[in-house]
Parts: C-alpha cells; sequence; structure tokens
C-alpha cells in the first residue's frame, strides 16, 4: 500500500465520473447516503461490458464452466455453516479523543508495518492523535427479517459473497450439467457488506457487485489449478487493457490465509490510493463442501464411475468484484495529454469496454447532414453500439466522447452527400482517414475483434 500512484487522483476520476454521467453519489437529492453510488447510462453500459468480458472468459472461451445466478436471501443455516456468522467480522477501534472517528484496525497496522513500523505497538488515532478504543469484533452482514412482523418473522442475511450460491448448488448443477471435475460455476451478482470503513469511491462500498467462480478439481490437481487460475485472471485484466506495470501478484502471508485457504493470492492494481486488492484467487481446499454435507446432511461428493473413486472436490476460486474492476479500468485509462495547445482530457479503454464504440456525427446541422449521419447511425446502431451525437461545435462533441472513451468517431461532412464517404477518426492516434459508407459496420466491427494494446504502453 505504500507505493505512490502516477496517474489520475481520485478525485479527478470521480468529477469525471460525475460530468459525464457514468457514476453519482446515491440519493443525492436527500443528502446521500454514505458510500452509496448510482451508475448512470454510461457506467451501467461499462460495468455490463466488464461482465459480459467476465462471462467470455468463463463460459464462451471455454467448455469446462457453466453459470448460476443464486439467491441473494438463502436458508441463515447457509452462513452458520460457511463460518460467516461466526467469523465474518473486521476488528473495529474508535478514536475516543477529539475525531471519534471508526477506523479497521488490521488496516492500521497494515499501514504502519507498511512504513516499517511495529504493528503491535501503541497506535493513536491518524486523524486527531487521540486514544483509540479497544478492538471490537463487528459482524459484517446485514440482518433482515422475513415476513410482516419483525418479532415473529425469520432473521435473514443479506449475501455477503456470492461463493455460497454456488456451494449449496453443487449437486443440482452435477446432476445437469454432466460436467465432472475438473469444472467450474460461475456467477455475477450483488453482495452486501456492512463495511466499517467504506471509501475511495466504488473500490469499497456496503452494496457492491461480485463475478466469482468456484473450480472443482481433485485434491492432487489444486496446486496445478490454483496456478493456472492465477495466470488467467492476471491476462485478463491485461488482456483488456490494464498496463501490466500497475499489477501485481500478491501471495498471502501464513498469518494472513483463512483457516480453510492453504494458498491465497490477491491480484493488486495500483489505484491512486496506492496498491489494494483487486481480485483475490484462493486454494479453498474441500471446507465449503465439506461444511455445507455436515450442516445439511446432503453429500456433496464426487463419485468417479471410471476409478470408483468418491472424494470431496477441491476448489479454486477466483473471486472479484465489478465495481473495483470498473474503478481500475477507469484509472488505467484516464489521461490529460495536449493536443493542438489545447487540454484534452481523453479515456483510452480498450474498445471492448467503452460504453460506445462510435458516435456519428454530422459536421454542421444543416444540408441534410443530420438527415444522412441519421441514416449512417441507423445502419450501424445494431451491429456495433453507435450513439448519434448533433449537440454543440464538432469540437465539443469530440470531447465528449472522449472523455467517454468513445474509440470511434464519423463525421458527416458536405462531401458526403458528393462520394458518399465519412470521415473516421481514432480516438488514440486522433488520425482522420476517409472511408465508404459502404462497409462501414465491417470495417467497424473488424476494428473491434482486432487485438488493441494501449498506446500509452508504447510511450
Ligand atoms: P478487502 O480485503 O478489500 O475487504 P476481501 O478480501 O474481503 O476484500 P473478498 O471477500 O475476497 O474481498 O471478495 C472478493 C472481491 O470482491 C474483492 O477482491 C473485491 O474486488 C470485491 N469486494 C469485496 N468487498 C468489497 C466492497 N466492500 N466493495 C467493493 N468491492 C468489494
Amino acid at each position: 500500500m505504500n507505493e505512490q500512484a502516477s496517474g489520475p487522483t481520485l478525485d479527478e476520476i470521480v468529477a469525471l465520473c460525475k460530468r459525464r454521467g457514468f457514476i453519482f453519489p446515491s440519493s443525492e437529492i436527500y443528502g446521500g447516503v454514505g458510500s452509496t453510488y448510482d451508475y448512470g447510462h454510461y457506467g451501467v453500459l461499462l460495468k455490463n461490458n466488464v461482465k459480459n468480458e467476465w462471462w467470455r472468459a468463463m463460459l464462451t472461451d471455454r467448455d469446462d464452466i457453466v453459470a448460476i445466478d443464486s439467491a441473494i436471501i438463502q436458508n441463515p443455516r447457509v452462513w452458520e455453516a460457511s463460518g460467516h456468522l461466526e467469523g465474518f467480522s473486521d476488528p473495529l477501534v474508535q478514536c475516543l479523543g477529539k475525531c471519534k472517528k471508526r477506523w479497521r484496525l488490521d488496516h492500521l497496522q497494515e499501514a504502519i508495518a507498511a512504513e516499517g513500523g511495529d504493528p503491535d505497538g501503541e497506535i493513536r488515532c491518524p486523524q486527531c492523535g487521540g486514544e483509540l478504543s479497544e478492538p471490537r469484533e463487528f459482524n459484517l452482514m446485514f440482518k433482515t427479517h422475513v415476513g410482516p412482523v419483525a418479532e415473529s418473522g425469520a432473521e435473514v442475511y443479506l449475501r455477503p459473497e456470492t461463493a455460497q450460491g454456488i456451494f449449496i448448488n453443487f449437486k443440482n448443477v452435477l446432476s445437469f450439467s454432466r460436467k465432472k471435475p475438473p469444472f467450474g460455476i460461475a456467477q455475477i451478482g450483488k453482495s452486501f457488506r456492512n463495511e466499517i470503513t467504506p471509501g475511495n469511491f466504488i473500490f469499497r462500498t456496503r452494496e457492491f457487485e461480485q463475478m466469482e467462480m468456484e473450480f472443482f478439481c481433485t485434491p492432487d490437481d489444486a496446486s496445478k489449478w490454483h496456478e493456472h487460475w492465477l495466470g488467467e485472471r492476471m491476462r485478463w485484466y491485461t488482456e483488456l487493457g490494464i498496463r501490466p506495470d500497475n499489477l501485481i501478484l500478491r501471495p498471502h502471508e501464513a498469518d494472513e490465509l483463512s483457516h480453510y485457504s492453504s494458498a491465497t493470492s490477491d491480484i493488486e492494481y495500483l489505484f491512486p490510493m496506492g496498491y489494494s486488492e483487486l481480485e483475490g484467487i484462493a486454494n479453498r481446499g474441500n471446507f465449503d463442501l465439506t461444511q455445507h454435507m455436515k450442516h445439511s446432511g446432503e453429500k456433496l461428493e464426487y463419485f468417479d464411475q471410471a476409478t470408483g473413486d468418491r472424494y470431496i472436490p477441491h476448489v479454486i476460486e477466483p473471486a472479484a468484484g465489478v465495481d473495483r474492476a470498473t474503478l481500475a479500468f477507469l484509472v488505467d485509462a484516464y489521461e490529460v495529454e495536449e493536443v493542438d495547445g489545447r487540454e484534452r482530457t481523453v479515456l483510452r479503454l480498450h474498445p471492448k469496454l467503452a460504453p460506445v464504440k462510435v458516435a456519428v456525427m454530422p459536421l454542421v446541422n444543416k444540408d441534410g447532414m443530420p438527415e444522412r449521419a441519421r441514416e449512417v447511425f441507423e445502419s450501424l446502431r445494431h451491429r456495433i453500439g453507435a450513439e448519434y451525437d448533433s449537440g454543440g461545435s464538432i469540437g465539443k462533441r469530440y470531447r465528449r466522447q472522449d472523455e467517454i472513451g468513445t474509440p470511434w468517431g464519423i463525421t458527416i461532412d458536405g462531401d458526403t452527400a458528393v462520394d458518399d464517404t465519412v470521415t473516421l477518426r481514432d480516438r488514440d492516434s486522433l488520425t482522420q482517414e476517409r472511408v465508404p459508407i459502404d462497409g462501414l459496420a465491417e470495417l467497424l466491427l473488424e476494428k473491434l475483434a482486432a487485438d488493441w494494446t494501449s498506446p500509452k504502453l508504447d510511450a
């Protein structure tokens, strides 16, 4: 956490997200509700693209993983079995001095250790220097009630992770999917944690989306698959444009490992506040299936008919956050540069992640240009994510599209009526070329499918 990021500040990212309609503070007209955010139009498109790319890597590109979408509210015994009721807590300390601020003791200790100090020595409030309270374990699960009367209804929890919804469906999936280990079950969905110290924009919120996959294999193969998934997940981020220099794979120290895990590595990204977890990839052994077997009485084993072996599969879990990944893609893509003496802010998002792939713009709002531009837009919109943009000067429109990361811009001008060509502008190289309208969708689809490297990598 001690390395300094040289990219944009979090404030710059927050400002761009608000200005361009990616992400807003939630319930703003009522004064907000701490660390909760709403995604606007471009934010939804970007986040959907992140999720689609994850599904592509998990499902479309392989045939050993199936999907699931489990409920947010599950039988409370699930959380008894998983250990969340007992142990899903963080050590909370509160400032007894002036500011009364709450802190996570483990975070304070990490920061002290990173600076070479003694994490077990006396710690004072980083804000006002006040004395801190004794640590108190604080369960992170949100509790609610099923049924109209709180007192008589069953107490339930909003799920704090999507993973358990996968384990409790292991038997269902085995019986319908005709898969046998090694195979995986993948899920994307909302999770909820009553975090003590939410913050850093969408990095740590109380309501967030996760992308988790549980990969079931024989005990002997678990280490091999753990290595495999470390490589695959690092590749996913870099192929989608994250600069490799900004990513590290950090193996957990022995005293950091969860009790069930024999090995965990975090993929950390150099966020504006320093290196922080983007995704965790754990070897969970057979802890979860064993626990659910004990608590439910159901057999959650695999019987290999070929060998006659019966065993509880071991599990490798790559667990990522949609919002954290989205933030990393935004931070990595953000750049301010000078073009012809003017400042330009540009999001160099991988074209596959860009909310809009192509903006269709009449140069001026007359001489039949808007009508022809509209026709071009209609011919593209069902084949590639297109936006019709006729508002304001062309310079202003380019600035807007650059800031939402649109990789290509098409302008319709006076010559279009003469030779049926348009100008195609590239967001990154700023080159402009004349191309025929005929075949435009194919050309853009080809560009979208081509390999893409951030121009910053060449710099
Ligand atoms: P942290 O140590 O940052 O609290 P964690 O180790 O508890 O995270 P996991 O339980 O491994 O996180 O969850 C998997 C992923 O889910 C994380 O790597 C992160 O991307 C995402 N995630 C977890 N908690 C949050 C949160 N409060 N807000 C946003 N994303 C989160």
